[in-house]
């Protein structure tokens, strides 16, 4: 697999070697002011196509990638049932570049297989602190994030982007990653867009395949609650009682068992809220039948 479609000079490709991917990126980088990483595990929906989207308007290359990353998968996990569907991906991506963005230059790295990336007797693990990747979801997915920033780290040091897109929607992921950036002085921009929703307010989620059609609708549950607490927040927020009465209606919501978690936190450095917080993460995980969606909502103090 090496497509090149050429469109007004530029050109989208479709590279599954990393080694072909380092030579296209050499040829290409030496005329390219910037570059763009958008990182993805593939089965696009429309979140993904809005960070692809906003990489091809700020950055004259981007990289797009899709890899089914073993590594952030526990045990016990989906990694066997994720869905891949590769020839879509490729599809939706052709089309938005055809449509829009054919003066760009665009690549696809898809890996061939799980050896491209981690060849045998890979030994090597990015692990942000603790105090970041052992709560929230880290409680559950012990071994997640150590995943996450050890294959971002590796596309980070292949591509050499100088903007990297990620999804607020992972909110947990982007401020490990922004972490790992920080503490590793990367050069890298972080770019973190809303998260795309469905017309009901559902969170896009390559997940929510899993989920029936019934599903769907409770899923909404975890939305609503989200909501709540924010218009809470808002509305208490100068009043002394502000934090007990937010916590007092998350005790109530957490009554439904079906809510792995709901935190109201500290936004930018995931501990309690301080009088010095500038932002407040309400963010929650809700299980259906095995399948744990994620969903938060961010209060930005300042800005109100
Ligand atoms: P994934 O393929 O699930 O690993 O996601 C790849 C990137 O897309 C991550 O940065 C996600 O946070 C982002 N993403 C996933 N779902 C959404 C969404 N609903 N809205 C915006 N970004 C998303």
């Amino acid at each position: 697999m090496n497509d090149i479609i050429k469109a007004n000079q530029k050109s989208f490709l479709v590279i599954d070697e990393k080694n072909q991917l380092q030579k296209n990126l050499r040829e290409l980088t030496s005329s390219m002011n910037s570059i763009g990483l958008v990182p993805t595990m593939g089965n696009l929906h429309d979140g993904h196509l809005s960070l692809l989207r906003q990489s091809l308007i700020e950055n004259e290359l981007t990289v797009i990638t899709i890899f089914v990353n073993p590594l952030q998968f526990g045990k016990n996990e989906d990694f066997g049932r994720y869905p891949r569907t590769l020839p879509d991906d490729q599809n939706k991506i052709l089309k938005l570049y055809e449509q829009e963005f054919s003066h760009r230059t665009l690549i696809l790295f898809a890996p061939k297989s799980i050896d491209e990336m981690y060849p045998q007797n890979f030994q090597t693990t990015i692990s942000v602190g603790h105090s970041l990747t052992q709560i929230l979801c880290g409680k559950v997915r012990p071994t997640h994030f150590d995943g996450v920033t050890t294959i971002v780290y590796k596309l980070f040091s292949l591509v050499k982007p100088h903007n990297a897109y990620f999804g607020q929607k992972d909110y947990q992921q982007c401020i490990i990653i922004k972490k790992m950036v920080l503490d590793l002085e990367l050069p890298i921009h972080l770019k973190i867009l809303p998260i795309s929703r469905n017309e009901f307010g559902l969170a896009l989620s390559s997940r929510n395949q899993y989920l029936t059609g019934e599903e769907t609708i409770l899923a909404l549950t975890l939305h609503k609650a989200l909501r709540k607490l924010r218009e809470s927040l808002l509305e208490n927020f100068f009043s002394q009682s502000f934090l007990k009465k937010t916590f007092h209606l998350r005790e109530e919501i957490l009554k439904d068992e079906r809510f792995e978690y709901l935190e109201i936190l500290d936004g930018e450095s995931l501990e309690a809220i301080t009088s010095h917080s500038k932002k407040v993460a309400i963010l929650g995980v809700f299980r259906l039948n095995g399948t744990r969606l994620l969903d938060n909502e961010v209060v930005d103090i300042h800005a109100r």
